[in-house]
């Protein structure tokens, strides 16, 4: 029996809004109304099953972002079967461990391949593109459940190795429910989508809500500062919404072509997926900018988000703002039990945004889910009495210093406002009179060399002496994933 079935927005739209734009491929200029969107994905379908796909099968991408690509994500939900965007980051024995855990049937790929897993074949991105051009759309397909698996995303690897997550239909709607009310898309929502395809962002958040509304999508094949700079700019695109991590706002802000003054369509830069100091938001802010920082995982989407309200993201700079409509937050302690407003708690999350479970990994889904269904984040957050959360840290990087805790977020956040620091990482390490201390990774801006005295005597102005780094080193640059966020078990194994 079905239960929810699994929703179809550009189908709808193709009827509601058949002539409007839908897709534009930045690459290559291409333009695709919603009725040319529909039939390039029933068109897919039908070269896909010509191939042999069928529902519950895998089909794993390695590409750059595309309008095929997401052609290729809507016509496997229309089949049934599995999509894997994979992370053409990742070096080539990397990508044969996750082909070997998800075992597709087919990799559409336009990146060199790593070896296949047995039973798997390779198509060229090209060949597909061609083959969909080509082929008469394949006769309507029948609804599938929306609680059923459509897409293994695997986890950034932040914290060791990625985790493939099990997205299901109900999931993308969710996040697109959230972030739609949160970020006040309409009709008339244009995003420009130049996160990468393989993460939760550049596959569901930058796509998926839009789509639901019958927006337009601008996919650019990735991030680049000074194109994406002219992009916001050009008043003919009129880019609605913008999400980046903030490593890609640092990116921008440093570029020459650099003014925020002619984004004037823009209505936020949405930022996510690793801490923003607040001091940024608010420079932010003073350039006219309204960036609104949310927060979300692999395994649960758009969680929360900030409104849109230039006075309130002032006010509340340095919070991941309030649950989406979908979703039920708690912040609890070790026991699992409720913490008040203004103590640090784990994140809990339960929604229709959040994953059923991890591909292949029965073990663990009882580390991460309590016995009642709450997805256990790993991260600290802090509730204000107005309801809106602030992300302390990931529990696994705080640590105790002379017995209190330290969240080094705060001591990183105090940190970049010194002049001379343009990124900062601080870990914990062990001390034989406090327990840990902090050291802080530094990359210092150019032309400066800030010094330990001066760098202790500006965090304790800003924080309190516990968790002021003792040690500081400066280095050139500090370990990063593909979405620009600091790897700290490699700055502690560097130690
Ligand atoms: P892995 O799970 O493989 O270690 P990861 O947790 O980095 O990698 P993602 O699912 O991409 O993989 O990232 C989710 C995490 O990113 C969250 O759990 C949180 O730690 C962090 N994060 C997301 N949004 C924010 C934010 N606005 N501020 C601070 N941290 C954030
Ligand atoms: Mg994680």
């Amino acid at each position: 029996m079905l239960d929810f079935i699994s929703p179809d927005p550009v189908a709808l739209h193709a009827r509601l809004r058949p002539e409007a734009l839908a897709a534009v491929d930045l690459a290559t200029g291409r333009r695709w109304r919603y009725r040319d969107l529909d039939r390039d994905v029933q068109r897919a379908v039908a070269v896909l099953t010509r191939d042999g796909v069928t529902r519950g099968d895998r089909v794993a991408a390695l590409a750059r972002n595309s309008v095929h690509q997401v052609v290729l994500q809507q016509a496997l939900m229309r089949i049934g079967a599995i999509f894997v965007p994979l992370n053409w980051r990742l070096s080539l024995p990397e990508l044969a461990r996750l082909l070997l855990d998800c075992t597709p049937r087919l990799l559409v790929a336009d990146q060199t391949l790593p070896e296949l897993p047995p039973g798997c074949r390779a198509m060229p991105m090209a060949a597909f593109t061609a083959a969909v051009d080509a082929a008469d759309p394949a006769p309507p397909c029948l609804p599938h459940s929306g609680m059923d698996c459509c897409i293994i995303l695997y986890t950034s690897g932040t914290s060791g190795t990625p985790k493939g997550a099990m997205l299901t239909p109900q999931f993308l709607l969710a996040t697109a429910v959230n972030f739609n009310v949160l970020g006040e898309v309409d009709t008339g929502a244009v995003f420009l989508c130049d996160s990468p395809m393989f993460h939760v962002i550049g596959i569901v958040t930058q796509i998926w809500p839009p789509l639901l509304r019958g927006g337009r999508i601008l996919v650019s094949p990735g991030f680049d500062a000074l194109r994406t700079n002219d992009w916001l700019g050009d008043a003919s695109l009129g880019i609605t919404h913008y999400f980046c991590v903030p490593q890609m706002a640092e990116a921008l802000r440093d570029a020459p072509n650099f003014a925020p003054q002619g984004w004037t369509s823009l209505k936020a830069l949405f930022t996510g997926g690793a801490p923003n100091p607040p001091a940024h938001i608010r420079w932010w802010l003073d350039h006219d900018v309204r960036m609104v920082d949310g927060y979300g995982m692999t395994e649960t989407g758009t969680t929360l988000g900030m409104p849109l309200n230039p006075d309130l993201i002032r006010e509340k700079a340095g919070s991941v703002g309030l649950a989406g409509p979908l979703t039920a937050v708690r912040l609890v302690d070790e026991e699992d039990r409720d913490v008040p407003d203004g103590t640090p708690g784990e994140i809990l999350i339960f929604g229709l945004n959040v994953i059923p479970d991890y591909w292949g990994r029965p073990e663990e889904r009882g580390r991460a889910f309590t016995a009642d269904g709450w997805i256990r984040t790993g991260d600290i957050g802090i509730r204000d009495p107005d309801g809106f959360i602030s992300i302390a840290d990931r529990k696994k990087d705080m640590f105790i210093s002379g017995g209190e805790n330290v969240y080094p977020v705060e001591v990183e956040a105090a940190l970049v406002e010194h002049p001379a620091v343009r990124e900062v990482a601080v870990i914990g390490i062990p001390d034989e009179r406090w327990g840990e201390v902090g050291c802080a990774f530094i990359v210092a801006t150019a032309g400066s060399a800030p010094d330990h005295d001066d760098l202790t005597a500006h965090c304790q102005r800003l924080i309190a002496r516990y968790k002021v780094p003792k040690l500081f080193r400066i280095v050139d640059k500090l370990p990063r994933t593909g979405s620009g966020k600091v790897m700290k078990h490699l700055l502690k194994q560097a130690l």
